[in-house]
């Protein structure tokens, strides 16, 4: 997968491209990260990227003209072979959640753009293909929800967690119903009094699997029956 990110900040990707899962993606050559920054499109004496609003108001907006130059030449240096998939950061956006991780992990090539100060000039919208939100809430910037998209992308390449995604039981996963993960736990088997479920020591593969289901039934109707109902949903 190819990622390019337009960001002031770059110098904030640098430990998290380099750790773990992703760092060690892009040491295997399955991930390629071009970083942006925003700053080498800025114009006059201070390379500023932003302006008052029109209009009056308080705080900057981001100028089209800046982000889309960046995006340019951040497409223009991923020398990607497809076109890119122009992500827009913001609380604005579409909620960010697995399947939406999995369409991405598809593409072979996106652009992640972050904001900064009050946002973006509404006309980036028209250059971008779709507007992502980490959440409802609101941060400084775009950088953490980029990472946020980055990481939940690249741990479903195909080669990067060593078992294939599609497989793979955990929470919100499709072989796992989009439902929460059942408890786990690791030795010791007794801690302050806490016991490990006898079940799991059984050995006992097909009881494992039956507890293991309940329980992930159980855990999703307590802290997320929306879940639930959007898996009847699907299944009707
Ligand atoms: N004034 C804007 C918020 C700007 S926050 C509004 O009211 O909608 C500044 C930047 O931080 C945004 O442009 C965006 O890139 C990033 N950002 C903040 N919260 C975010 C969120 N929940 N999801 C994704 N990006 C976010």
């Amino acid at each position: 997968m190819h990622a390019a990110i337009v960001t002031l900040f770059p110098e904030l990707f640098a430990s998290f491209l380099s750790t773990s899962l992703v760092g060690r993606a892009i040491s295997c050559g399955l991930l390629h990260v071009h970083l942006e920054e925003l700053r080498r499109h800025g114009l006059g004496k201070h390379l500023s990227v932003d302006d008052t609003p029109y209009g009056g108001g308080s705080g900057m907006v981001m100028r089209v003209d800046c982000v889309v130059q960046a995006m340019e030449a951040a497409a223009a240096a991923l020398h990607a072979t497809v076109p890119l998939h122009r992500i827009l950061l913001t609380p604005q956006g579409t909620p960010f959640a697995q399947t939406v991780a999995e369409r991405f992990a598809r593409c072979e090539a996106l652009l992640l753009v972050c904001g900064r100060y009050e946002g973006f000039d509404e006309r980036v919208r028209h250059f971008v293909d779709e507007e992502v939100s980490l959440g409802d809430f609101v941060m400084t910037g775009g950088e953490v929800a980029a990472m946020a998209v980055l990481e939940a992308c690249v741990r479903l390449l195909p080669g990067v967690l060593g078992n294939e995604a599609s497989a793979r039981e955990e929470s919100f996963s499709d072989a796992q119903g989009r439902l929460l993960e059942y408890p786990q736990f690791t030795r010791p088997h007794e801690f302050r009094g806490l016991a490990v479920p006898e079940v799991l020591r059984s050995g006992d593969h097909a009881r494992i699997r039956a507890w293991r289901h309940e329980r992930t039934l159980e855990r999703t109707r307590e802290r997320r029956a929306d879940l639930l109902r959007r898996s009847d949903e699907a299944k009707s």
